[in-house]
């Protein structure tokens, strides 16, 4: 068995090793999920209920060690990782209501009555990547346990910790053995094991574009339920209108928050050419104070990136681009990179066409509103966005045009787990959290029940 060092991207020291597994560990686990199926689905709704709450309220009482464990794993701000740790949380009280709830419909025909029932799908594959371990796990498991599957889950291999001890945590809150098990392993073989194997129903996977069209080609083999939450290029579109100063002052969170390794992330700023001026004024104030420290102190607004790769891969689209100015960066080992700010007018600038997941923006400057929702449009991804601007008219026009999945207006929110989440053209394909999210996880059955 080989196993993976993981390191600490702040100071690049080793942290721990942690064994990956192998095929054949990957299909016994996948084996005993099938094992506990039968018993998992026919749990009560208000036990599973229980449960759910349960495996919450352990989460929650290991709060602090969990986010921890993210700051050293992930170089993720302990802030940040804190708030993190309490998605789970919340993700798995929320969705606990869920098996009380997960009604069918009575719908009207002639000669005796039709209902409909969702049932689970059996054992679901959920693969994580490594820029938000701990809350897109659970965006996958909460809502599938609820609806009564079990789950295998695959962490990145980078960021494995959390994940291995969530599966602990659900454990001792009495969660059934097999019902959730996390399998680290490598994507080629334990994330590929779960398109493959057929026991797994269902994939849940985030992570990039180019490995999303993968799963999903190799998902059609067995017409395998998939769902894919993938990269974005996200537009800030900043109006004169706006309350220009507030726009300015809030666009670097929106960009820089997890050092740019948002999928959401708004990458791609578009100012009105008449505010452009005061607004990089603004900007430049924002981010030269962005408290680019040691992601364990509580002050720190923006860490390290994961590993040596991404940064080389951040610095490779910097190469030979101006930065129209820069934050600070600690000068120390560890995978740092100042926020960095580009300003160009060509479209087809890499900066601005591709998902640096790095703490890079490019702004560009746009005439008019038809304009703007055109350069917004003009990219392959579809996730997310912001709209700056003081016109309700204007704000409803543009968050209908712009073929994004999940817009905010005056404000950079994107994510609440009550609320559903997903893209638009290769951001995804179906849609994570919200009410809906059980179903995702449930096949429709109908029955009609002849009265005589
Ligand atoms: P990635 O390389 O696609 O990896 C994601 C996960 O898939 C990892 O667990 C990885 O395992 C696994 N994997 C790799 N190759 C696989 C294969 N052939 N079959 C099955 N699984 C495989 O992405 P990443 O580099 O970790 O993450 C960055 C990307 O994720 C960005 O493009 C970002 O936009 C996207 N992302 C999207 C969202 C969203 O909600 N839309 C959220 C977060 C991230 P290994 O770790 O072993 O490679
Ligand atoms: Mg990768």
């Amino acid at each position: 068995m080989s196993s993976f060092t993981v390191i600490n991207p702040a100071t690049a020291q080793p942290v721990t090793e942690v064994p990956l597994a192998t095929l054949e560990e990957a299909d016994a686990a996948i084996a005993r999920a099938q094992d506990a199926f039968p018993a998992w689905r026919s749990v009560a709704p208000g036990e599973r209920a229980r449960l759910l709450r349960a495996f919450a309220a352990v989460v929650d009482a290991h709060l602090e060690e969990l986010a921890q464990l993210e700051v050293r794993n992930a170089g993720h701000t302990i802030g940040n990782a804190r708030w993190e740790a309490g998605n789970v949380r919340d993700c798995l009280n929320y969705y606990a209501a869920a098996p009380e709830r997960l009604f069918g419909r009575q719908i009207p025909v002639a000669g005796g009555i039709d209902v409909t029932f969702h049932e689970p799908l059996g054992v679901v594959g959920v693969i994580v990547p490594w820029n938000f371990p701990m809350p897109i796990a659970g965006w996958g498991f909460a809502p599938a346990l609820a609806a009564g599957n079990c789950v295998v889950l695959k962490p990145a291999e980078l960021t494995p910790l959390t994940a291995i001890r969530l599966g602990e945590l659900a454990i001792e809150a009495g969660i059934p053995e097999g019902v959730f098990t996390v399998i680290p392993g490598k994507g080629s073989v334990v994330g590929e094991r779960f398109v493959t194997n057929p026991l797994v129903r269902k994939v849940c996977f985030t992570g990039s574009t180019e490995v999303g069209k993968r799963i999903m080609a190799g998902c059609a083999d067995q017409v395998k339920r998939v769902t894919l939450e993938l990269g974005g290029k996200s537009a800030n579109i900043v109006f004169a209108d706006a309350d220009v100063a507030k726009a300015a002052a809030t666009a670097p969170y929106a960009v820089f928050d997890n050092a740019g390794q948002d999928c959401c992330a708004r990458s791609r700023i578009l100012v009105e050419r008449s505010v452009y001026d005061e607004f990089l004024g603004g900007l430049e104030k924002a981010v030269t104070a962005l408290r680019v420290i040691d992601p364990a102190d509580d002050a720190s607004e923006m860490g390290p990136l994961i590993s040596a790769k991404q940064k080389e891969t951040v610095l490779g689209y910097l190469d030979g681009v101006e930065a129209a100015f820069t934050g600070s960066a600690p000068q120390a080992e560890g995978f740092w990179v100042p926020p960095t700010v580009v300003l160009t007018e060509d479209t087809t600038a890499p900066v601005w066409r591709e998902e640096v997941f790095g703490p890079v923006v490019a702004v560009m400057p746009f005439d008019d509103e038809e304009h703007a929702v055109a350069l917004a449009n003009d990219t392959e991804y579809g996730l997310s966005g912001s709209i700056y601007t003081r016109d309700l008219g204007r704000a409803l026009r543009v968050a209908r045009g712009v073929e994004s999945g999940n817009l905010s207006v005056n404000s950079h929110s994107s994510v609440r787990y009550w609320t559903p989440f997903g893209g638009y053209k290769q951001s995804g394909l179906g849609r994570e959290l919200g009410p809906d999210a059980p179903n995702a996880f449930t096949e429709e059955k109908n029955v009609f029940i002849a009265q005589d």
